[in-house]
């Protein structure tokens, strides 16, 4: 069961978090994506307590599922990647079950299906965190990292976890494209690198230039309820990931570093 902190306690362990931060920002190019004082840790901390209702619900799906993962969820695939997956957040039975983003639900069978079909990793998905799948040249991470009740996160949650894609974007030192996976995903991503929303807005398929040379890729997500709906085939998002193949592909494309 995880402890609950008090007010006074969870102030000083943002304090603490956003001070660690500043002793670990790097000077390198990917850094400069990133407004100064947003980035924080890559990965929060196993018992982040940031968000209280999240925080609640982890502990309340402890207590009821022991065996699931039920923390913050971290990112997963190669540090070194040039492409940056951006979901929502993890799902109940999903990621909040086997401890990897998009692992155990129906978006992550056609987001691991789509990946090997394009590259992006090795291996085989098995719909579980010891299936040795690998990614390759590509990074997963959610825009929130705890689960959400119901899959919405509030305003403030995505707020409070923003520092942590600030510096999951930081550590991605050879980053070219970032893939939001949604609206919420597209939102988080500007709002951590302090881009103007009307200057970028969500549409599937869209390819945003910003700025330091990287793109942003907008796809609906895969969910269930997108692809039972039509909202999103499988064709229309294999197009996306065609459209970032031949990007990463293009002989004159050069890194950040
Ligand atoms: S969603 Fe992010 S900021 Fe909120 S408790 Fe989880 S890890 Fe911490």
């Amino acid at each position: 069961m995880e402890a609950l902190l008090l007010p006074s306690q969870l102030i000083g362990l943002y304090v603490s978090t956003m001070a660690r931060a500043k002793t670990s920002r790097k000077s390198d190019n990917a850094s400069k994506l990133i407004a100064d004082p947003a980035a924080g840790p890559a990965e929060p901390a196993a018992n982040c307590v940031l968000c209280p209702r999240l925080a609640a619900y982890r502990a309340e799906n402890s207590r009821m599922e022991p065996q699931w993962f039920n923390a913050p969820v971290p990112s997963f695939g190669d540090p070194q990647g040039r492409l940056l997956i951006v979901g929502l957040a993890p799902g109940l039975r999903g990621a909040n079950r086997t401890g990897r983003p998009f692992t155990g639900d129906y978006a992550g069978d056609l987001l691991y299906q789509t990946l090997l079909e394009f590259g992006f990793a090795r291996g085989h998905y098995r719909a579980a965190i010891d299936d040795g799948l690998e990614l390759t040249d590509c990074m997963i991470t959610n825009a929130v990292r705890c689960v959400p009740p119901e899959n919405k996160p509030v305003p403030s949650e995505i707020a409070s976890c923003r520092p942590f894609l600030a510096g999951r974007i930081s550590a991605q030192k050879r980053l070219v494209v970032i893939l939001a996976l949604g609206r919420i995903a597209h939102d988080q991503i500007l709002s951590t690198l302090a881009l103007r929303k009307v200057s970028y807005p969500f549409a599937h398929g869209a390819m945003h230039t910003l700025r330091s040379e990287v793109t942003l890729a907008d796809s609906f997500h895969c969910s269930r309820y997108n692809t039972n709906t039509g909202r999103l085939t499988t064709e229309m998002f294999r197009s996306v990931f065609s459209d970032i193949r031949a990007l990463l592909d293009r002989p004159t494309q050069k890194t950040k570093i």
